[in-house]
């Protein structure tokens, strides 16, 4: 059927998808449980079954997740001896260190990531399981839906794992180290709320929250119902709610800018594309920018043993890591800490450029690097991880003693922001820009 046919103002449109990173609406078969369904043009996963169809397995999970959280906080992490003076590391006592050395921001970051976040992921996800069961759905599921998805990300467990891992290796040089239970606690935690996430069908859940019978639409009350389409109207009828990817079909060209209305569904407004992307990610990057060069001219750390004090800057550290023997360490922090950023600054400012440029270069390739820059992102967080662990554990005075330093602050800020510069920028704006979400192009990717 044609957009122009439609007798309504606004309908949803049934079985169907937009990519979130090429912008292609398109119909979805029905697929099986363990099946996954991938954008016909740009490649990306758009939702995959879950392989259990069981309530009970990511319940199990994610309650084992719940007691693991509660013998992480309640334990030492790591103990360290130095000449027989002994310290141990709980999950807070980076935090709290960073707030001694008056870096309380960064003890701030690291608390939330580690210990807030996790533990109301973990509830989130416990609460929306257990009303998952019943018949009719709470009319507040689908703000636990949002929110799960939006915090998700931002806790950090596994980053945290490889920063211990780290500073580990920093430790085993100048003392002798143990493992304490939590840190096996958080080992185990990664594992069952990484299973808990593949067990859960996100899709199956959204699809089971009530449609409201009206919605608003460019500020009016209207009616709203499901419409099958033969065939899609053209791509600029169509737009999606982010959140919980629900598809609607006009009978009005939409624009690029502004609300199109609220989401029936979830209760989120509805846009085409996110609101002044390309400004707003080149503003944050900017901002990036200017942090990271102090990030990487001031010291990390210092470090003072036997009275004997020395600072380490970003890049020392890989050099000494290096020095030691530690290749594979050496280079993973690299990785982290010096390709990230730059790449993740570099490749964001090169995506906005092409789209101004209206470029059809290597569309699916950036998109994909895109991907791949949301995904390493929160990764760089190692190396705060790390000052925080060696800052909390290595005070021995004269003997020992490890103090944060300003560069740490600027590093977890330019950390920070290049994850919100990623989240502004809307990628598909590149194949927008490209023209390949204009009618003809349109046309030849459906047939
Ligand atoms: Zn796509
Ligand atoms: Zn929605």
């Amino acid at each position: 059927m044609e957009s122009k046919e439609l007798n309504e103002a606004i309908s949803i449109v049934d079985q169907a998808i937009e990519c979130p990173s090429c912008g292609l609406v398109q119909k979805y078969p029905e697929i099986k449980h363990g099946e996954l369904i991938a954008c016909q043009r740009c490649g990306l996963e758009l939702f995959r079954h879950p392989v259990s169809k069981q309530w009970a397995v990511p319940f199990a999970f994610s309650l084992s997740s719940l007691i693991l959280y509660v013998m992480m906080v309640s334990f030492p992490l790591l103990s360290v001896n130095i000449y027989g003076r002994t310290n141990s590391l709980g999950i807070l006592d980076g935090s709290i260190e960073f707030m001694h050395q008056d870096l309380g921001i960064v003890g701030l970051l690291i608390a939330l990531v580690v210990v807030v976040f996790p533990i109301i992921t973990i509830s989130l996800m416990l609460t929306i399981l257990h009303f998952s069961r019943l018949k009719k759905l709470p009319s507040f599921f689908p703000k636990l839906l949002q929110w799960y998805k939006l915090l998700r990300p931002w806790s950090m467990i596994e980053v945290y794992i490889l920063g211990i891992f780290v500073a580990y290796t920093k430790l085993v040089g100048m003392a002798y180290v143990e493992i304490d239970y939590a840190l096996y606690s958080m080992v185990l935690l990664m594992i069952s709320m990484g299973i808990t996430d593949a067990c859960t069908d996100f899709a199956g859940l959204w699809g089971r929250c009530a449609i409201k019978e009206t919605m608003i639409f460019h500020y009016k009350q209207v009616d709203i119902a499901p419409h099958h389409f033969d065939q899609l109207p053209e791509n600029n009828h169509l737009a999606s709610c982010e959140c919980c990817s629900l598809v609607f079909a006009t009978n009005t060209v939409i624009a690029e800018e502004g609300q199109i209305g609220v989401c029936p569904r979830c209760g989120k407004k509805i846009h085409k594309r996110k609101t002044n992307s390309l400004n707003r990610s080149l503003a944050l990057l900017f901002a990036a920018f200017i942090f990271y060069i102090p990030a990487n001219l001031y010291p990390i750390m210092s470090m003072t043993m036997m009275g004997k004090t020395s600072n380490h800057r970003i890049f020392g550290g890989v050099v000494e890591l290096w020095q030691s023997q530690m290749v594979p360490l050496a280079l993973l922090v690299f990785v982290a800490s010096i390709a990230v950023p730059v790449l993740k600054i570099s490749g964001i400012g090169v995506m906005i450029g092409a789209s101004l440029m209206r470029s059809k270069k290597w569309l699916t390739m950036r998109s994909k690097l895109f991907r791949v820059i949301t995904f390493i992102g929160r990764w760089s967080m190692i190396d705060v991880f790390m000052i925080s662990i060696l800052i909390a554990l290595i005070h021995f005075d004269a003997l020992a003693t490890v103090h944060a330093h300003v560069g740490i602050l600027m590093f977890a800020a330019v950390v920070v922001i290049t994850i919100f510069a990623a989240d502004v920028f809307d990628p598909r704006l590149m194949w927008d820009y490209a023209g390949m979400n204009s009618s003809e192009n349109d046309q030849k990717s459906k047939n």
